[in-house]
């Protein structure tokens, strides 16, 4: 009697960090939840800035045939 937990005990739970897998503490406590860290928050979006990156709006223009030594022998 007389032992019961922390406060934040009650509210914390364990998740899955989306980044890398581990725990991640899911509480108020932890700023970068559901990740585990800041710098798993940080590489997750850096993942989406780099999949933006990869959008075609510096595709490279197609060429034609014109303009190619092979094509004019
Ligand atoms: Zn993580």
């Amino acid at each position: 009697m007389g032992t019961l937990p922390p406060p934040t005990a009650s509210t914390a739970r364990i998740v899955v960090c989306p980044s890398c897998g581990g725990d991640s503490v899911y509480a108020p406590t932890n700023a970068y939840r559901p990740f585990c860290s800041e710098r798993c928050k940080q590489l997750d979006l850096g993942a989406w800035a780099s999949e933006d990156f990869r959008m075609p709006a510096e595709a490279p223009p197609i060429d034609g045939p014109y303009g190619d030594p092979r094509t004019e022998h």
